[in-house]
């Protein structure tokens, strides 16, 4: 299929295209497609674009990724399809952050493909491909995880998580942050940092600020506002329907 650059939707479409190969290939699960379109849904309800508060949090969080000890970034089948160079990005601009696979419907496979999407978008090492250890009280394959990355991490990049897995991740004390489009998600409402923006152009984003050099000491921990952030996204969603309603063509009375 032939897409128009000129299509108001173009960039949307032409991800579906990207996402429809990558689940024919096996990288992603259907469910991945189904999660994707609620990802739409909000990006189109924020103005697909990241706001200047979504651009803070990226900030925030390249901030914490520096201060951290063990930082991690966690990657499933949609992350790496849509985003494994951004991904690499980060990890060659922080040589310190770990990359792990980590899936909700996981096999062999499918952790084979998505470690090597990021393996040839230049990831030098992938986790996570055969799990080590186990995250307890997590009833998903989400809990089978690298003894050297998410099991130890002290700050764990998770986009597109479910709300069980980063609760799980909190209840260890281990620092979570999100991206993810819906504000009103059970992980965007667990995370202490999240990211509500577009996965490709959160973790851009992040890559920018990494590959940049440090202003502050790399050890300072910057507080942040995850209930704030979340009011934020939602009054753009709230102002971008009441400029809509207003728009509303006022009915002309029959004559
Ligand atoms: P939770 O368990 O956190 O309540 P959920 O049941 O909505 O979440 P899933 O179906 O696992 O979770 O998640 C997909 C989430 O990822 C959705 O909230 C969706 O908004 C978000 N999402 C999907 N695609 C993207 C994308 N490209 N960029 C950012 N977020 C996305």
């Amino acid at each position: 299929m032939r897409l128009s650059p000129r299509h108001p939707r173009y960039r949307s479409l032409t991800t579906r295209v990207g996402l429809a190969r990558a689940h024919r290939t096996g990288l992603v699960v259907a469910e991945g497609l189904i999660a994707h379109g609620r990802g739409e849904a909000f990006d189109y309800l924020l103005g697909e674009r990241t706001s200047p508060s979504a651009r803070r949090a990226e900030t925030a969080a390249a901030g914490w990724l520096r201060a951290a000890r063990r930082p991690v970034v966690s990657v499933n089948g949609n992350v790496a399809a849509l985003a494994a160079r951004e991904v690499a990005r980060i990890a060659r601009a922080l040589p310190r952050v770990a990359v792990e696979v980590n899936l909700f419907h996981r096999t062999p496979g499918r952790a084979r493909a998505v470690a090597g999407a990021l393996e040839r978008a230049g990831v030098q090492e992938v986790l996570g491909v055969r799990p080590t250890a186990r995250i307890a009280g997590l009833p998903s394959d989400r809990a089978r995880v690298d003894r050297r990355g998410i099991y130890v991490a002290d700050v764990c990049l998770v986009p597109l998580e479910d709300g069980d897995r980063a609760q799980a991740l909190r209840r260890r004390g281990q620092k979570v942050i999100s991206v993810d489009l819906n504000p009103l998600s059970r992980t965007s409402r667990t995370a202490d940092l999240p990211i509500v923006d577009e996965v490709r152009r959160a973790l851009g984003h992040i890559a920018d600020d990494l590959e940049r050099p440090a202003r502050r000491s790399p050890a300072r921990w910057a507080p942040f506002d995850a209930a704030r952030a979340l009011s934020d996204a939602l009054e753009t969603i709230d102002r971008r329907l009441n400029r809509a309603a207003a728009r509303r063509p006022t009915r002309r009375p029959r004559a």
